[in-house]
């Protein structure tokens, strides 16, 4: 199934992230995630692909596979090509072909210091057109409610989005953002330029002060002043500021899906219980 055919149905899809365990983690970490994640009923679950190609690769195709064959699942798999070219991409689409997966997450990604970057696809929009050309995947990508942190402003920003639209991009992902005003700003302007396919809210819960900090420094995503006051009163204790967090989330997504949006993309961060308790606290809020 095509992710876009979840979408103009009259209700808001709800969809999860996931990203391959590390080396470190126990071999079947990934199990009890999406068995916790099986019984919130998620449209599809994405998951991430290593920064700028890294060895994680291997994992994320044989995630996509399990949660499509084994869970009954769709899956989406990410795929960066700051660090492939287009043998690697073909070689790729091919292991996820085989696997079963039919939608894919088409995104330039972050230049990893470690890996030299790649020059066939320049942008995801190139990435896009080559896998709609290639292959009969779904294709989504990437949306910076705030603008991505390359781009000088939102305009030029959009201007790309539409571009990435126009290559085939079937349905956008955004970036997680804490203010719905930022959002609905964006989807407006989005619409004006006349990017019509359905767009998701990342929507990443607050666990602990560090991981907000670290997520806050890479995608340049801004804090509006009831976080920081959330921060500022249980950034010392632990299960309070889980707690906050995950009432800020709560209370988030249920203005945007007031507010019409299409569809939720929980960062799940591989926590089932979160995630649990979110969609626990939102399910006659989903069901209308
Ligand atoms: P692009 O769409 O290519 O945009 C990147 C920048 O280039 C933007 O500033 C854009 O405005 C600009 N641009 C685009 N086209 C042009 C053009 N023709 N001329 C000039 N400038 C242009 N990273 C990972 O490594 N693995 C993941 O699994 C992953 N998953 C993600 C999931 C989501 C939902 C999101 C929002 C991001 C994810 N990322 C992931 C991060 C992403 O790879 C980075 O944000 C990356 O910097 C940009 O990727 P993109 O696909 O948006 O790039």
């Amino acid at each position: 199934m095509k992710l876009a055919e979840l979408f103009g149905k009259g209700r808001t899809v709800f969809s999860c992230e996931v990203f391959p365990p590390k080396k470190t983690s126990p071999v079947d970490s990934i199990y009890k995630t999406l068995d916790g994640l099986r019984d919130i009923h998620p449209d599809f679950i994405s998951v991430t692909f290593g920064a700028g190609g890294s060895q994680v690769n291997q994992s994320t195709r044989e995630i996509a596979g399990l949660i499509q064959n084994q869970y009954h699942i769709p899956a989406m798999a990410h795929l960066t090509c700051v660090a492939a070219g287009r043998e690697d991409v073909d070689r790729l689409l091919e292991e996820l072909k085989a696997e079963g997966v039919e939608n894919i997450l088409a995104l330039r990604g972050d230049v990893n210091p470690d890996i030299p970057p790649k020059t066939d696809f320049a942008h995801a929009s190139d990435l896009v057109s080559y896998i709609r050309a290639h292959s009969d995947f779904g294709v989504s990508a990437a949306c910076y409610p705030e603008g991505h942190l390359e781009s000088p402003d939102l305009v030029s920003d959009i201007r790309h989005l539409k571009e990435k639209v126009d290559a085939g991009a079937q349905h956008l992902v955004s970036q997680l953002f804490f203010d719905n005003e930022d959002f609905f700003r964006f989807l407006e302007r989005a619409r004006i330029a006349g990017i019509d396919v359905p767009i998701e809210a990342g929507i990443m819960p607050v666990l602990s002060r560090s991981s907000i900090q670290r997520m806050v420094s890479m995608c340049g995503a801004s804090l509006p002043s009831k976080l920081t006051r959330i921060l500022a009163r249980y950034g010392d204790h632990p299960a309070a500021l889980r707690e906050a967090g995950i009432a800020y989330a709560i209370d988030q997504i249920s203005d945007l899906i007031a507010g019409g949006v299409e569809g939720i993309h929980l960062y799940t961060m591989n926590d089932p219980a979160v995630a649990q308790q979110i969609a626990g606290s939102l399910t006659s809020i989903r069901s209308v």
